[in-house]
């Protein structure tokens, strides 16, 4: 990569950013596109996600993504905000606009590209979230915009999972999110659900967890579909697939997130061979 006086900065905020895989997306697309731009990770201190926003628009950066934990503390510091990260009610992707930034959510985006990309089909589906974090709130909502049937959202904190609920049944005018506790999977009567695991639990370095282990309950899902990419197979994964659902981890959702974020800031379109190979260099980045 050739850095000179016409070269377009993006970069990531958040604290911590270290262990970011960001880079490997955007640089690698940008430099098989030939396109004269470099993505870096900005570290922003507590406290100063406002002059971080001022301070990229101010030294002329292209576009920037927002990481934890600062998706919704940056709307305020907007010009504009889409009408999917406003009901998400988090941001992770900043287009720059003439007067400052319009903040959009790439995360949910991304994640229903990866479903789709493994043939993972939402619509008129009965489909359960576990945990009641920023995440799964968001996963709540897309799901009852994309018509999932039902959505069981199971949490180690019952208020947490009955907030989401009340709020996106209230938003979406229909009682299509109920709210269990994780104990509550017993009361699952169905079969052949799709299970998306949006808690830290399995996550790298607990990786011989998972937040349900009861193979009862793995009986019940054809598709597990887990939200956490370090390790690339979760004890989660590997018990939805031991009782015979297939299972995904959240590496493509990522890669989708940047993508789209790459596509809003300069406009273009990203080839499937283009994003196979940014997905390459993260996974080898991660070392898989
Ligand atoms: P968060 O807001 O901190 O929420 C964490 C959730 O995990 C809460 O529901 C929490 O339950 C639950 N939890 C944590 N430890 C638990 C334990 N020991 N037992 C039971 N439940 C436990 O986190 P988040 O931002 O929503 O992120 C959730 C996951 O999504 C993370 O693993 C993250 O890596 C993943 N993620 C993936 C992508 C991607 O691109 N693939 C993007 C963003 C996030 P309580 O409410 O009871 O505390």
């Amino acid at each position: 990569m050739m850095i000179n006086g016409y070269t377009r900065t993006c970069g990531v905020f958040g604290n911590p950013v270290e262990h970011t895989m960001s880079p490997a997306i955007h640089n690698t697309i940008a430099e098989d596109m030939g396109f004269n731009m470099v993505y870096v990770p900005f570290h922003v201190p507590t406290g100063h996600i406002k002059e971080a926003v001022e301070g990229a628009f101010a030294l002329n950066l292209l576009g920037c993504n927002v990481t934890v934990p600062y998706k919704s503390d940056v709307i305020p510091h907007l010009k504009e905000i889409d009408g999917l990260a406003e009901k998400i009610g988090a941001v992770n992707t900043l287009v720059r606009l003439e007067n400052g930034f319009k903040g959009y959510n790439t995360d949910m985006p991304g994640l229903y590209r990866a479903m789709q990309e493994d043939g993972v089909e939402v619509r008129d589906r009965a489909v359960i979230i576990l945990g009641a974090g920023g995440v799964a709130r968001a996963v709540a909502m897309l799901l009852a915009e994309y018509g999932a049937s039902k959505v069981y959202i199971l949490n180690r904190t019952f208020e947490k999972a009955e907030a989401i609920a009340s709020e996106v049944n209230g938003l979406y005018g229909k009682n299509v999110v109920t709210a269990m506790t994780l104990a509550d999977h017993q009361n699952l009567t169905g079969e052949g659900y799709l299970c998306i695991q949006a808690t830290n639990v399995g996550m790298y370095p607990d990786v011989d967890s998972a937040v349900i282990e009861d193979e009862s309950f793995y009986r019940k899902l054809e598709v597990g579909y887990d939200l956490v990419y370090r390790p690339g197979k979760t004890k989660f994964m590997t018990l939805t697939e031991t009782y015979g659902g297939k299972a995904f981890n959240g590496l493509k959702m990522l890669l989708w997130q940047g993508v789209i974020a790459y596509e809003l800031w300069t406009e273009t379109k990203v080839t499937d061979a283009q994003a196979q190979k940014a997905f390459q260099a993260m996974k080898t980045a991660m070392g898989l």
